[in-house]
């Protein structure tokens, strides 16, 4: 393996546990160790998306904050679904930012991810990764992975969608909308949404595997044979992109009927911002609470239901 010596004294803390006879990675590394990795990993990641535009300074503090106990309370594998989230929507947002600077402009935010952002994005998943390291079980990752797979399909249904030749369609109506309009779909935002809710759980599997072998490597005898690794990940993957897809889809329905909306007063256009074209906008519709962080997290919500249900079926029943 391409580990140094460092990760590898981290990775051989990681201990397992079972239930049902399948082996998942549970408790956190010696402590020490892993608070300290993960929080220097968090704050190089982190570091690197500030320096790039990413993440506002807030956006930063808040981003170690979720990695680091992501790391120590949880495992590589908990780690892993934040940055594969983190840093491929990261890439995404900057490319083609040009075609999509005009559509843009009518989000709520644009540019670097600030506290609250962040906050919208990784709360959920951590209070789930702190529930997990006070009561182990595999159900917790499962759900957790659903909150990440529908909080990516959503971003990735935004940034790839939003560079689709035809212009979206309300959810609701069917009628053509503005691109970047809430609750406007499009034939390439929904396969982006898929694809990016089954990167999560392609990215959680890949990380079980990597960790689970040098787990084995520690003890010197096999502790998870491939079948269950194999079967945990066909679990992992099919919750991450059953439930992140319906979660996407929750989103665009609340972004389509009760998110809050402004009309600009000087372009006319229906807006997330409470200011365009220099001027505050007036409110049109929606929940006056309920804005585009809200909407992130009641449909990541949904993601994690959907993911704990098709976990529940795997451990519960004999059906895989
Ligand atoms: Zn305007």
């Amino acid at each position: 393996m391409f580990w140094s010596q460092a990760e590898r004294f981290a990775f051989n803390e990681l201990s397992v546990f079972s239930l049902r006879g399948e082996t998942f990675l549970a408790s956190p590394l010696s402590p020490l160790w892993a608070w300290l990795v993960g929080f220097l990993c968090s704050l190089l990641i982190g570091g690197a998306a500030y320096w790039k535009g990413s993440l506002t300074r807030s956006g930063w503090v808040a981003a170690v904050a979720v990695g680091t106990l992501l790391f120590a309370l949880g495992n590589l594998v908990w780690f892993a679904c934040l940055i594969a989230f983190f840093v491929s929507s990261s890439v995404l947002s900057k490319w083609k930012r040009y075609v999509k600077r005009q559509a843009e402009a009518s989000y709520e935010k644009s540019g670097g991810r600030d506290a609250w952002q962040v906050a919208a994005n990784g709360l959920p998943g951590t209070l789930l990764c702190v529930a997990h390291a006070i009561w182990p079980s595999p159900l917790w990752l499962v759900s957790f992975v659903g909150i990440m797979a529908a909080v990516n399909a959503d971003t990735w249904a935004t940034e790839i969608g939003g560079l689709s030749r035809f212009r979206p369609r309300s959810i609701l109506s069917g009628k053509p909308v503005p691109t970047g309009t809430s609750g406007g779909v499009s034939l390439l935002g929904t396969a982006a949404s898929v694809v990016g809710a089954g990167f999560i759980g392609v990215s959680a599997w890949i990380c079980l595997y990597l960790s689970s072998g040098s787990a084995t490597d520690a003890t010197g005898m096999a502790q998870s044979s491939n079948l269950e690794l194999l079967k945990v990940g066909v679990v992992l993957v099919l919750s991450a992109a059953i439930g992140g897809t319906i979660g996407a889809f929750v989103d665009s329905l609340l972004g389509a009927t009760l998110q809050r909306m402004y009309r600009c007063t000087v372009c006319g256009s229906v807006v997330e911002r409470q200011q365009h074209c220099g001027k505050p906008t007036e409110f049109v519709r929606g929940i006056r609470w309920m804005n585009n962080d809200a909407v992130n997290i009641i449909s990541s919500l949904f993601g994690a239901v959907v993911a704990l249900g098709i976990g529940l079926i795997y451990y519960q029943t004999t059906i895989f």
